[in-house]
């Protein structure tokens, strides 16, 4: 049974029994995997505080042949992301992108993925909290589009045909992006105003600065990509953390 060394975060942990913790884990080397830390509720567990949820470190188990769980041995952890746990905006959006992570990412390696996960947890626990909002959908839509699901935004998403420059953009969740006239014929859409299709493209630039989102408009794009999310997902999978994220429902209307 090989001993597996990788650059990993907890997305999601498990109570196992009276002491023992399964944590599911991105890890930069082998993708999705699921681990048993045995003794990790025990008071002086060797794990200490550092098996939480959005915990970053080099994950160590003991790879099983043909079974899905693994054994951890050591989890050194780097990052504890305190600052993200401690505030809501920043925690839903690491959240939901747990969550994508885990229905979306593959059990084997995915490199990419990773990185984007790495980079915007240590993003959302830097960042001023004016930026917070529109800083989440970036680092969603990032994450999404490095899985393989990018919307297309410069063209239409069938034939690559030029898109209105102005007035409305029909956007199509199925067919993966923004619809020329004579695609979206026909077709269901949603209609985006041109500024909301130019403001999603900067979401997607890393370079570019965030664009200057109103609560409206980051309403309607928490939604935009709730959605595009959903039609995605192979099965109709309950997101909890995706639709907290959205609906921002920890605050009163
Ligand atoms: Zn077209």
């Amino acid at each position: 049974m090989p001993l597996v060394s990788t650059p990993a975060i907890v997305l999601a942990t498990l109570r196992y029994g009276e002491t023992s913790k399964i944590v599911r884990l991105a890890t930069r080397e082998h993708g999705i995997q699921s681990a048993i830390a045995k003794g990790a509720l025990r008071p002086r567990s060797r794990y200490g505080a550092a098996l939480q949820v959005l915990s970053e470190g080099a994950a160590q188990y003991i790879a099983k042949e043909g079974r899905e769980l693994h054994t951890l041995t050591a989890f050194d952890v780097t990052h504890l992301r305190v600052g993200i746990a401690g505030q809501l905006d920043r925690y839903a959006a690491a959240a939901a992108m747990s969550e994508v992570m885990l229905r979306l990412a593959p059990a084997a390696p995915h490199a990419e993925s990773f990185d984007v996960m790495a980079h915007a947890l240590a993003m959302l626990e830097a960042i001023p909290t004016e930026a917070v909002e529109s800083y989440g959908l970036r680092a969603l839509w990032q994450l999404v589009s490095s899985l393989g699901f990018a919307p297309a935004l410069a063209a239409c998403a069938r034939d690559g045909s030029a898109l209105p420059a102005t007035g409305t953009v029909r956007f199509s969740l199925t067919e993966g992006g923004a619809l020329c006239h004579a695609c979206a014929h026909d077709r269901a859409t949603i209609e985006l105003p041109r500024q909301a299709l130019d403001d999603l493209a900067a979401l997607l630039s890393p370079d570019d600065d965030l664009p200057f989102l109103d609560a409206r408009h980051l309403a309607a794009h928490r939604r935009l990509l709730a959605r595009w999310v959903r039609t995605h997902l192979a099965e109709a999978a309950e997101l909890p953390a995706l639709e907290a994220w959205q609906q921002r429902n920890w605050f009163p209307a």
